[in-house]
């Protein structure tokens, strides 16, 4: 399963925000919370269109879907010299698909900061070093295994050498990987080289408890997102502390919570969806009868492989899909009104799977 990390220095509300994850997690059901690592959290995707899919094809159950969050602890100025675990915390953030990298953009004179001074720009550009560095290493490395190699006729060889030679003077300008654009025979060699900076990133302000209900009013966020435009990064504004409180509260507090804040949904949710997307995952469902169910699959999946997440005998029978798009059905409201409309869609095994696809898949068993 594809997970996201969460990275950020000391003290910056990692594990509060993880914390509320993992609590807004523990409600769910059916799900062997406890069997798993304490390092990550599951967490179901808010998704409206499930509520109003339940409301126009009623189902006995309505199942959302899920995804991972992994916590990784507290990296530090060093990190990429082996300083504080240094070396354990980068091969963590190896491991994950896309980093959430939280900073800290509250005041409170009661928690130290590392750096002595409340300066998100400076958090985010402490561990972007760190991890430049890593890869300046990697980088380095692997240069001097195909430098020789690509002297001589070994194609390969030189088809790597070129792709390091564009990295190499970005990391060292102090850019990461992942502001430079890659053309598709590149794309496989950046790939294998698992670079910490090629990673998606979402950089996640922590505000303060009395921005709750509107995070922008923050006064780093805009500062924050134009510091990394280059990068193309999304910044949301979450104030972990008020989230862990509302992760723990019973529904009708909730409630009451969020409507004197002003707010919709938690601040959560933003960042549960973001990290979704951010991962390159989409949702389609399937509606009516004993549940319907959002399911996620890679953007870019075809409908054969889509069957397979629910069975591999849908995808081994498969035969087509009959598909209506979840707006269609918002408008429409009934199977047979999309049908009339000439929405409902017969797909066969080359259809790329779109979000917010309703399905019925045909197959052979
Ligand atoms: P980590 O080291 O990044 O995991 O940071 P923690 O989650 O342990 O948070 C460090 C301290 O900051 C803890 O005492 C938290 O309660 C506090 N904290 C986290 N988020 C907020 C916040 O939004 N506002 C305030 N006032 N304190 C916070």
């Amino acid at each position: 399963a594809l997970t996201a990390g969460i990275v950020g220095l000391p003290n910056v509300g990692k594990s509060t925000l993880f914390n509320a994850i993992t609590k807004a997690g523990a409600e769910m059901a059916n799900y062997p919370f406890a069997t798993i690592d304490p390092n990550v959290g599951m967490v179901e995707v808010p998704d409206a269109r499930l509520a109003r899919i339940q409301e126009l094809i009623p189902a006995k159950k309505v199942v959302p879907t899920t995804f991972e969050f992994t916590d990784i602890a507290g990296i530090v100025k060093g990190a990429s010299k082996g300083e504080g675990l240094g070396n354990k915390f980068l091969e963590n953030i190896r491991q994950v698909d896309a980093i959430v990298h939280v900073v800290r953009a509250f005041e409170d004179d009661n928690i130290t900061h590392v750096n002595n001074k409340v300066d998100p720009l400076d958090d985010i550009e402490t561990i972007n070093l760190e991890l430049g560095l890593a890869d300046l290493e990697t980088i380095d490395k692997r240069l001097a295994k195909v430098e020789k190699a690509a002297k001589g006729s070994d194609k390969e060889a030189k088809a790597e050498l070129s792709v390091l030679e564009k990295i190499k003077p970005v990391l060292e300008a102090g850019k990461g990987v992942r502001t430079i654009e890659f053309d598709e025979d590149e794309m496989p060699i950046v790939k294998g080289l698992f670079l910490l900076t090629s990673k998606p990133v979402l950089y996640v302000a922590n505000v303060g408890e009395d921005e709750m209900g509107d995070p922008e009013s923050n006064q780093f966020i805009n500062q924050i997102r134009d510091y990394v435009k280059d990068e193309g990064a999304e910044v949301i504004g979450v104030a972990a502390a008020s989230e862990e409180e509302i992760a723990s509260m019973e529904e009708a507090d909730k409630a009451e919570f969020l409507e004197m804040e002003g707010v919709e949904e938690p601040g959560l949710n933003r960042l549960i969806r973001a990290s979704y997307k951010l991962l390159g995952l989409e949702t389609f469902f399937t509606a009516g009868g004993k549940e319907t169910k959002a399911w996620t699959y890679h953007k870019g999946t075809k409908a054969p492989q889509a069957a397979g997440i629910i069975h591999s005998d849908f995808e081994r029978g498969f035969i087509r899909a009959e598909i209506m798009g979840f707006n269609d059905l918002d408008k429409y409201e009934t199977h047979a009104a999309v049908r009339e409309a000439g929405r409902l869609r017969q797909e066969g095994k080359e259809y790329v799977m779109e979000d917010g696809d309703i399905v019925e898949f045909r197959f052979n068993v």
